[in-house]
């Protein structure tokens, strides 16, 4: 993030609370992109794990070569973020805090981002305590977006906190809150009709990329084995670039043995989906 390695940003001490909630949301296995501290940045986090010795420091980090950064560039430019890049993989060897920071450093980073969690609002100590038992109290009244408003964060902070206690509501039980229906009767139809537009935009231009793919891994390797799809029917290389994979645990073994599953990346993942039970 910019602010990292730039003068003259004050950096606020944690508080006792924000470092024993660090430390639970670390006991409960969250990885530190995963943990969600009000106004910590994940390097912030990524540091006060190590700090505190939760997590070992990486060793012998590699050097950003002229190479790194120009494919740094290319990504941010294609509207990626830090940890988006981090997670596809595309620097090896390298922290999300080495990227965020090489981001910071290149002068790349989002500036309305950074800005946004400069001027988050943090939670401490008697705060925090209270924003838990309101959690407790409301999170099966209230949409995390009402909760939000009323703490002044953003709502995937109040989802997150909700994980942590067991508060999360599901999508299903969201839409029925008074709040919910309020905004669907204000906007209802609009927003469902502007919905559906983005969303058949967004498949068409999927497909597109998809059988664009196909088309390039066929052509250099015919012998690739293809597979079709158990719903749309379309025959698509075997591989997750294109299906969805399944884990198993072998208990005999302790091995993880991985599956595709016939449903294509286009037809999406069963998240959501109405007609579960088609048969083809
Ligand atoms: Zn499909």
């Amino acid at each position: 993030m910019a602010k990292n390695g730039k003068k003259g940003v004050k950096k606020s001490r944690w508080s006792e609370e924000e470092r024993a909630e660090l430390r639970r949301q670390h006991e409960q296995k969250f990885h530190a992109t995963k943990i969600c501290i009000p106004g910590r940045t994940v390097s912030g986090i990524d540091r006060m794990l190590r700090r505190l010795g939760l997590v070992e420091a990486v060793r012998d980090a590699p050097i950003w070569s002229d190479a790194d950064k120009a494919r740094l560039r290319e990504l941010k430019a294609q509207g990626l973020g830090g940890r988006r890049i981090f997670h596809a993989g595309h620097f090896p060897g390298r922290s999300i805090d080495a990227i965020q920071h090489e981001i910071g450093r290149l002068g790349l980073a989002d500036k309305k981002a950074s800005e946004r969690l400069r001027k988050a609002r943090r939670l401490d100590g008697f705060e925090l305590k209270q924003f838990y038992e309101y959690l407790e109290r409301y999170s099966h009244q209230k949409t995390p977006e009402e909760i939000a408003e009323h703490w002044g964060v953003h709502p995937h902070t109040v989802k997150r906190y909700q994980d942590n206690i067991g508060k999360r509501t599901s999508w299903r039980q969201t839409i029925q809150m008074p709040h919910s229906r309020e905004k669907f009767e204000r906007n209802g139809k609009k927003t469902t009709r502007r919905n559906r537009r983005r969303w058949k935009a967004w498949k068409k231009k999927q497909f597109a990329r998809l059988d664009e793919r196909a088309k390039e891994i066929l052509e250099k390797k015919p012998n690739t084995p293809t597979v079709e799809c158990l719903h749309c029917l379309q025959t698509w290389p075997r591989t997750t670039e294109f299906f969805y994979t399944t884990t198993k645990l072998l208990t005999k073994t302790g091995q993880h043995v991985h599956y595709v599953i016939r449903r294509c990346r286009y037809c999406g993942s069963r998240a959501g989906k109405k007609k579960k039970k088609k048969k083809v």
